[in-house]
């Protein structure tokens, strides 16, 4: 497909801020794809050039597109001046562009297929000469690019699209496009994660085969969500038939288990296997069938006791050492779901049967290998002792489940329910930064946290954290952040929102400073969560619920 007929729907979509044109625009467009195209496209409508189980990243930097761009004939001056102009680099791409196009009479066609692959080419790892490699693919597609395409092509690759697809946009898009259901298209993404493979199977079969979507062995899958309750007793009021599990405070993961093979993941679908050789080892001994996907919380112990997730975050993201570190913080996991076992999905099965399979299926050891701690009871007083009990114990409080209910991939659909004492803390996404001063003008010294509107995925600042960071987090945090960088205007950075921190503060207060209409007083760091996604965190809806309270 020519890469100018996605480029002509990017500039539908952005011509409207309405939910429903957009998803009559992807429905349109996609209706007559085929499935090949479908696979290509769909993605590329989010911004998406991985998939986040394929864990590549771009990591473009805005000083490599100003050199293409100089590339294609213009002075630094005279792009940097257009810069701090206009503060999107691929508005300055379609200037130029449009300048060299007066110049010259050559065009060729760019294929959306060309245009991935040479995206994609650029995330191979870092070596000798990379920078060049990686300048000599941005400038020649911004060669053969209208000025339009240059637009999206730059902000592709900066993973900054600003069209407002939100998946739950694109879910419907499909559903409509497809003429299937918008749950079915849902339950399908939820095990498939991937929209792209999605449509191809409404395409192709329609709702029957959105339905027959099976979870499978080697890949992860939207894990279930939990609500929040105010409290202990409407936590079994509504669970209905409660069992009150531990809440143990630590990544969730995801054990998949096919004979010897091991996999785990997070539920922002990470593949942590590697990092992880003991729990690996653990389970492949301890998992009594074949063929299983269990549920569990990690956790890294110290002393007998569990440590805070920072002790644990040390080894998610770990890449070298990984035998000595595992010695040095060793973990702990708490089963609490079986979803898959001698091969059989169980998603439909009650909670009460799936804890059932979870028993027979898990050799456990103490203090290792174990299951999350449950009892089954509906009498306040005995749930509240388990309850000071766990906190007792340090954790973090307890999960009250509906025993009776199925397990529903990727939803926050009332049958968990989760308690832990008030004040508690919120995870926030950083969208910005700024620059620090004096002692500190090499590092970001000030961040700007926002939450999450749920429906439309948006993203609102509700305050700004510079207090009860040391040094060593100033530094910390300024080089994961720097490849997050997506524009800079004077001393402010603006972020991809990645990096998912858990916030103390003060109070919630209203504030027409900031666009979620609340402000965080003195918001304070807890700690970087890498095992979750901007997906996890805060909803603006939560957040004037807090409020309320
Ligand atoms: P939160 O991260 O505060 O939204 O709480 C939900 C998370 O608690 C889940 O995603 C799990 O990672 C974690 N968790 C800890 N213990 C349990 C448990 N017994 N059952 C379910 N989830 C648990």
């Amino acid at each position: 497909m020519d890469y100018s007929e996605l480029v002509e729907i990017y500039e539908k979509l952005s011509a409207t801020t309405k939910k429903l044109e957009k998803r009559d625009i992807i429905a349109e467009f996609i209706k007559n794809l085929d499935t090949n195209e479908l696979e290509i496209v769909i993605p590329l409508i989010q911004g998406k050039i991985f998939l986040e189980v394929e864990e590549q990243e771009l990591g473009i930097a805005d000083k490599l597109i100003i050199q293409a761009i100089m590339g294609l004939g213009f002075s630094k001056t005279e792009v940097i001046d257009k810069f701090r102009d206009t503060g999107d680099l691929g508005l300055v791409a379609e200037k130029f562009a449009e300048k060299k196009r007066q110049a010259t009479l050559f065009q060729r066609k760019l294929t959306t297929e060309k245009v991935l692959a040479s995206i994609r080419e650029l995330a191979t790892p870092e070596g000798k000469n990379s920078q060049n490699r990686k300048l000599k693919i941005i400038l020649e597609l911004l060669n053969f690019a209208t000025p339009k395409e240059a637009l999206y092509i730059i902000r592709t690759i900066l993973e900054d699209l600003r069209l407002g697809v939100a998946e739950g946009i694109l879910r419907d898009s499909i559903a409509l496009g497809f003429d299937a259901d918008k749950e079915k298209v849902e339950y399908a993404y939820n095990l498939e994660t991937d929209f792209g493979i999605v449509a191809k199977i409404a395409k192709e079969k329609g709702n029957a085969g959105l339905e027959e979507v099976k979870l499978e062995i080697g890949r992860p899958i939207k894990v279930m969500l939990s609500e929040k309750a105010p409290d202990l007793e409407n936590a079994i009021e509504k669970a209905k038939e409660p069992a009150i599990e531990i809440k143990y405070d630590g990544m969730r993961t995801l054990v998949q288990k096919d004979k010897d093979k091991i996999w785990l993941f997070t539920r922002r679908l990470e593949n942590v296997t590697k990092q992880f050789p003991d729990l690996v080892e653990l389970c492949r001994k301890n998992i009594k069938s074949e063929k299983a996907v269990l549920e569990g919380e990690t956790l890294a112990i110290k002393d007998g006791k569990p440590a805070p997730f920072q002790e644990l975050s040390k080894r998610i993201h770990r890449k070298y050492d990984i035998k000595k570190i595992s010695e040095e913080i060793p973990i702990q996991i708490n089963f609490f779901d079986c979803i898959l076992a001698d091969g059989e999905q169980l998603l439909e099965e009650s909670f009460s049967e799936r804890r059932k399979k979870l028993e027979e299926v898990v050799n456990q050891i103490e203090g290792k290998f174990q299951l999350a701690e449950q009892i089954k009871t509906t009498d306040l007083k005995e749930a509240e002792e388990f309850y000071s009990k766990a906190l007792d114990a340090g954790q973090e409080g307890v999960m009250v489940k509906n025993l009776s209910a199925p397990y529903q991939p990727g939803k926050r659909v009332g049958y968990m329910y989760k308690v832990k004492p008030e004040k508690e803390s919120l995870d926030l996404v950083i969208t910005g930064a700024e620059w620090g001063q004096g002692r500190r003008a090499n590092w970001l010294a000030s961040f700007i946290l926002s939450v999450r509107d749920e429906a439309t995925g948006e993203l609102f600042e509700i305050g700004r954290m510079g207090t009860g960071l040391t040094d060593e987090n100033f530094k910390d945090m300024t080089e994961r952040l720097k490849p997050l960088i997506i524009r800079e205007k004077e001393n402010t950075v603006y972020l991809k929102p990645k990096m998912v921190v858990e916030t103390g503060y003060q109070e919630l207060q209203r504030s027409p400073n900031y666009k979620s209409g609340f402000a965080l007083r003195f918001p304070k760091l807890i700690g970087i969560r890498e095992d979750k996604s901007v997906e996890d965190i805060e909803t603006v809806q939560r957040i004037k619920r807090l409020y309320k309270l």
